[in-house]
């Protein structure tokens, strides 16, 4: 042991333990730090509070990187975590400077890592610094120790650190702990995930959610952390200390029931997850394709629900929860997989997952159109502590460069990477957990890196890889086409942290359900879901019980996008929980406080303007290639004419440009619309009587920070140069 902290445990009241912890591994200092009102009443908890702390703990003199001691991991759950009554409320949202970016990302992630957090006493965790050699941190909650280890002893594996952690660390078997691991893949790679462990009591084994959006698990084990565990023996319904506990147990029997009898009518999540979603997504053209060159292709049908149905294993048998009391209960898993490659290989073992982005990332976009090795790419990159989401996308843009002829196998280190080619794809995956090779020294820096190491080492053309990248900010797109979405454009393209589905997930209700047909609606909705959709990461909740089932007469209802009761089942739930007086729009709020300081933050870390919510790759807004426009070109046609284009006699590159024009012009003029309506100025600064109406004004550098830039003018758009300073 290298170093220990012994505290008193405090009672939860209202939601709140009312401290958060700090650990630094250079110089091994831990202490703990008060949580005050007026830190509850502006970020609320969750992000917020990982937020906060950042913003305090971060040099204030220069942009932080990702792999300075100084930058922090910051894991919390929020006032609303912990709670047994209620679907969803086991989660943990985790922050850092990424390594993809360079600002902020935050990840939100299930299991049971942030609600032991909370019961042992601490609302976050902050962790800084390095350490000079691999350790893991144990707080144990029930006896109020926190120690710090030298974990020089410990396996490589994520599933294996685990394993001998519940042993050394609880006479329980690791039934009363949560295990936060990367793994080797995460040393190598700028796309390294966290695993988040939970115990599954039906099998009698650890589970894991994955933290995998922006590279914290590369953050993770740069500072030569092997493993955090927050182990609690019980955790009870009175324990988050509620206001009103009856209340909570209405609501929470409520929202509950709904779902257990709706459920089986609607998306059958209990039995399938979100695997029931490759079917609708290729149906309505958004399932992506041989990296979102097209929205379906008549062999995804093998990576289809009833597909997965058989292949989970007691599918809707029994408890499938991250969170043990979630009524969705869509964690599913397959036992006794066995592997062909790795070293693992012969062996079976148990893969959690896969999750829709994983099939579609992993499975279509790549050209795999095979379960088995969709589960044993999933497997892989779990164990190895890498995004699944990274790893699809940043594989289809290299098989797309190399099926064009734009690279050969000296590029890709010798690997046939023709889209299916899943023994190649496989080879690039275990070479990125071994450091070695194409996979361990290029890919798996991912899209943005590569983009400048084809162009600068093998003469690629540079505007065709802006084209057909799919990347922004630095960071991989989810796995959505969005071509025929304004909204989702918007809805990846003005995110704070890069196109991930967490903040703005608006393509269903505009593509599928239609619910927003006029450029205002869009704008509008660029408004407000991406500020419900914040409210849930900074209460520790899981937003699949919002809108994944729906009350029976949601359709009916005035805005059945936004699905109105539920969110008045959450006002209900926080107010009984914190004893605040609180209807739905207190909740958009809320986050509005949230979601504007990392705007600012963004700004403070040299970006978070317009500028860098431009150039969106043009795949996401349309068709790139001729061969794109003729696959669809009966619907491009008509959209030519629509806005009174003549195309007679045109030829299809000719076309295609014009519809580029309008495309890009429509988001530049969606850009604009959204701006205004967030309060913020044309060159994406929120504007100080915005930040005052906020209540963010008693922070003197946000002030300064908004004062500096609320007059700057948008620069003119010009393409900047791959590889340039935007890193
Ligand atoms: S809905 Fe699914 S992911 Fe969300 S908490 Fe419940 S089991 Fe976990």
């Amino acid at each position: 042991m290298l170093k220990e902290f012994t505290y008193d445990v405090p009672t939860i009241e209202r939601g709140y333990a009312s401290q958060t912890l700090y650990v630094n591994l250079s110089s091994n200092e831990i202490k703990l730090r008060p949580v005050d009102d007026k830190m509850k009443e502006t970020f609320t908890g969750g992000k917020g509070f990982d937020l906060w702390l950042m913003w305090n703990g971060l040099p204030k003199d220069r942009i932080v990187k990702w792999d300075d001691p100084e930058n922090e991991i910051c894991i919390a759950t929020g006032p609303l975590g912990g709670v047994t009554q209620y679907p969803g409320a086991g989660k943990s949202i985790v922050t850092s400077i990424s390594p993809e970016t360079g600002i902020v990302i935050d990840s939100n992630v299930g299991g049971y890592f942030g609600p032991n957090l909370k019961f042992s006493g601490f609302d976050a965790m902050e962790i800084q610094g390095k350490a000079d050699k691999d350790v893991y941190i144990f707080i144990d909650g029930d006896k109020g120790r926190i120690e710090i280890h030298d974990a020089t002893d410990l396996p490589d594996l994520a599933y294996e650190i685990t394993r001998v952690l519940s042993e050394r660390h609880t006479e329980k078997e690791g039934k009363d702990m949560s295990v936060v691991t990367a793994g080797p893949g995460a040393e190598h790679a700028w796309m390294g995930c966290l695993n988040f462990s939970w115990w599954d009591m039906r099998r009698d084994l650890p589970r894991y959610k994955q933290a995998g959006r922006g590279g914290i698990g590369t953050v993770f084990r740069n500072k030569r952390i092997k493993a955090l565990v927050a182990k609690k023996d019980k955790i009870t319904l009175d324990m988050n200390g509620p206001a009103d506990l009856e209340a909570i147990k209405e609501v929470g029997r409520e929202h509950s029931g709904e779902i257990l009898n709706q459920d089986p009518n609607q998306n059958r999540m209990r039995v399938i997850g979100t695997a029931h979603l490759p079917s609708i997504m290729d149906e309505f053209d958004l399932l992506p394709t041989r990296n979102f060159r097209t929205g379906g292709d008549p062999e995804a049908r093998a990576l289809f629900g009833d597909v997965w149905e058989k292949i989970f294993t007691n599918a809707g048998k029994g408890w499938d929860g991250c969170w043990r009391p979630c009524a969705i209960n869509c964690s599913h898993c397959i036992e006794g997989f066995e592997l062909r490659t790795g070293p693992f290989k012969g062996k079976k073992v148990v893969v959690d997952g896969p999750e829709y982005e994983t099939i579609a990332g992993c499975g279509s976009n790549i050209g795999v159109f095979d379960a088995h090795w969709v589960a044993e790419f999933n497997f892989y990159c779990d164990a190895y502590g890498l995004d699944t989401i990274s790893f699809g996308t940043t594989m289809g843009f290299v098989m797309e460069l190399f099926e064009g002829g734009h690279i050969d196998q000296k590029a890709t280190g010798g690997h046939k990477l023709n889209w299916g080619a899943a023994e190649h794809v496989a080879a690039v995956l275990h070479e990125i957990a071994e450091g070695k090779g194409f996979g361990g020294k290029h890919f798996g820096k991912g899209v943005r890196y590569l983009k400048g190491y084809f162009a600068k080492e093998f003469g690629v053309n540079e505007k065709h890889m802006q084209d057909i990248g799919m990347e922004h900010k630095g960071l991989e797109y989810s796995e959505y086409v969005t071509k025929e979405s304004l909204a989702q454009q918007g809805g990846y393209g003005l995110t704070l942290k890069g196109p991930q589905h967490d903040e703005a997930w608006l393509i269903f209700l505009d593509q599928v359900h239609n619910y927003m047909p006029t450029f205002e609606q869009k704008a509008e909705a660029l408004h407000y879901f991406p500020m419900w959709r914040t409210w849930f990461g900074l209460n520790g909740l899981c937003k699949l019980p919002w809108n994944d089932v729906v009350p029976p007469d949601n359709a009916e209802s005035d805005e059945p996008a936004k699905v109105p009761k539920h969110v008045e089942f959450y006002a209900r739930f926080f107010e009984a929980m914190t004893g605040r007086p609180t209807k739905g729009k207190d909740l958009i709020k809320m986050s509005e406080k949230v979601y504007n300081f990392q705007r600012i933050f963004n700004i403070r870390q040299g970006k978070g303007l317009r500028l860098h919510d431009s150039f969106i790759p043009y795949r996401s807004a349309g068709p790139v290639t001729d061969w794109e426009y003729e696959s669809r070109q009966d619907r491009y046609d008509a959209q030519l004419k629509d806005i009174g284009i003549d195309i007679a006699g045109k030829s299809t590159t000719e076309k295609n440009k014009a519809l580029r024009e309008n495309r890009e012009e429509t988001y530049r003029l969606l850009t604009d619309a959204a701006y205004k309506r967030r309060g913020w100025t044309r060159n994406g600064v929120p504007r100080p009587e915005k930040v005052k109406e906020l209540g963010l004004d008693w922070i003197p550098e946000v002030m300064n920070i908004v004062q500096k830039h609320h007059d700057s003018e948008p620069p003119k758009e010009t393409l900047p140069k791959i590889d340039s300073a935007w890193r």
